[in-house]
């Protein structure tokens, strides 16, 4: 191969701008089959692969790659299903650039290997042609209860499930999938493939009980008491911040959740087949420099406003990932960055008008590793908008935890639990995903799930001598 192919990606097909702003269409259309060998070709192969060390969950990157090549997708599909059970969404959302992509040497000299592009090609093709059947272990007599339908609880089920044991899901919601239902827009991560997926965990003997709150309508004491021998607690962080400033509780002003949830769960852009109200005026102000800060304004761009991101740093310090901010350019939403939201200034009914905001320079280096921002004293100025939406971050879902004063909690509202063995404060009770971490990512809930589930087997087969805390 010629050094430059070696070193210029394969691009991934995209959908036009034109198209895409008026629709919640999918807007990478992932590989054909040449473009994915073509990829993989490209890749070279490294004795000590430093992609693997850059996947939470290690999956064996070069061997599911070198199967590609071959055109052997189904080894590539079972070689990548050893380590990730959700292929299909994480080769779609996962911050590739941060990870295994990261790492990848070709990145040195060029383009890394489109790693998770070639994740989502297999999985893509696995579905067309349908699922396999992994192994299930003999039933083992024990049933373990899950709490959420995210990424964390889903992994956890699909590995229990496997080890033998007899699994039921409880959601809160009336769809499962978690974040990735309710959260992550259809033009990202489409809802007819997180439900495959689901059925793929349900297809190995998991049982989902939907619109179940469990804390109000069945307690962690019940659960033990219908004969549950362990619960996971995978309840995610849905618990949206606020600024805290004066005016945010005017009409027209939403937390990010309450305006996604509006627009992917109970479909609001599909009106009037779907008439969940959401009023999008002229003018969105997203603020927030995040991947919901993204989600938010290419929602918001697509229901016909004209959209302004406002972040208090600049465009390097950004959370998102890289080609969600490229989209949202492309697709023409506004950037303004180093300044924050003062107040919000509304009219006689009630109805946000204006945000003021003050311009930011940057200090010293946080605690995050990024710049600290410093407002600038009488820079304040004022903007007209008349959609406000707050993606500034979420917090620990508290709701799995009211009634049960076992469970303790840290001071951001997390769970604690023995980093080893993922038990929580109270026996048979284990948690993962972003009711651990904090706000993270769909592959670290999964990873923490997956190690929950192995170490809630070895508590129900007697395997782990240290059982819990
Ligand atoms: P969640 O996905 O939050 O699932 C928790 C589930 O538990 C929910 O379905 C909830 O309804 C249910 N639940 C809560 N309390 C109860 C209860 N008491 N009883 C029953 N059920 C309950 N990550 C990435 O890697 N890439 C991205 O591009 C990305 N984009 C994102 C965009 C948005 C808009 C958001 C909000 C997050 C994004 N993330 C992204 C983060 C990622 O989605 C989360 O880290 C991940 O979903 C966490 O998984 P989880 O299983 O811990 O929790
Ligand atoms: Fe291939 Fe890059 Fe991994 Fe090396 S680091 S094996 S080139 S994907």
């Amino acid at each position: 191969m010629k050094l430059t192919n070696r070193l210029r990606q394969v691009p991934m097909p995209k959908l036009d701008v034109e198209e895409r702003i008026r629709s919640f269409k999918e807007v990478a259309l992932g590989y054909t089959e040449e473009q994915a060998i073509a990829e993989a070709e490209r890749c070279l192969q490294c004795k000590v692969p430093r992609c693997v060390e850059g996947c939470p969950v290690g999956v064996d990157i070069p061997a599911f790659i070198r199967f590609i090549r071959e055109g052997k997708f189904d080894e590539a599909v079972e070689k990548i299903k050893e380590k990730n059970a959700l292929p299909a969404i994480c080769g779609r959302v996962c911050p590739q650039e941060n990870q295994c992509m990261g790492k990848c040497i070709l990145g040195l000299k060029g383009d890394p290997i489109n790693i998770g592009g070639l994740e989502r090609f297999v999985a893509d093709y696995e579905r067309k042609k349908g699922f396999s059947r992994p192994e299930i272990k003999p039933s083992t007599g024990k049933s373990v209860a899950v709490v959420g339908s995210g990424p964390a609880g889903l992994t956890a089920a699909a590995e229990l499930a496997k080890m033998g044991h007899s699994v039921t899901i409880f959601e809160a919601l009336h769809a499962p999938g978690g974040v990735l239902m309710y959260g992550i827009p259809e033009f990202r991560m489409p809802k007819d493939i997180v439900l495959s997926e689901v059925n793929y965990v349900k297809s190995l003997g998991v049982k989902i009980v939907k619109d179940v709150i469990i804390g109000r309508v069945v307690t962690l004491k019940e659960l033990f008491e219908m004969g549950f021998d362990a619960v996971l607690l995978g309840t995610g962080a849905g618990l949206p911040k606020f600024l805290g400033i004066p005016g945010e509780n005017l009409c027209g002003i939403y937390s990010a959740n309450e305006f996604l949830i509006r627009v992917n769960l109970m479909k609001a852009y599909a009106f009037p087949k779907y008439d969940t109200p959401i009023k999008v005026k002229g003018r969105t102000a997203v603020i927030g420099g995040g991947n919901v800060a993204m989600d938010a304004a290419r929602s918001a761009l697509r229901l016909g406003s004209d959209v302004t991101v406002i972040y208090r740093r600049t465009e390097a310090e950004m959370p998102a990932r890289r080609e969600e901010v490229l989209n949202a350019k492309e697709e023409g939403v506004n950037f303004t960055f180093l300044a924050a939201p003062t107040r919000f200034l509304g009219d006689e009914e009630g109805w946000v008008r204006q945000v003021e905001c003050v311009r930011m320079e940057l200090g010293e280096v946080d605690d995050t590793g990024r710049r600290r921002p410093i407002p600038i004293a009488g820079s304040e100025f004022h903007s007209d908008f008349e959609t406000v939406v707050v993606a500034i971050g979420q917090r620990a879902n508290p709701i799995a935890v009211l009634n049960d004063p076992r469970i303790k909690l840290t001071r951001h509202g997390t769970i604690v639990v023995n980093p080893e063995t993922y038990q929580t404060t109270m026996e048979g009770v284990y948690a993962a995903g972003d009711i651990v971490t904090g706000n993270a990512t769909v592959i670290s809930a999964m990873g923490g799930g997956k190690k929950a589930a192995k170490a809630i087997h070895a508590f129900l087969t007697g395997e782990n001598p240290k059982k819990g805390r």
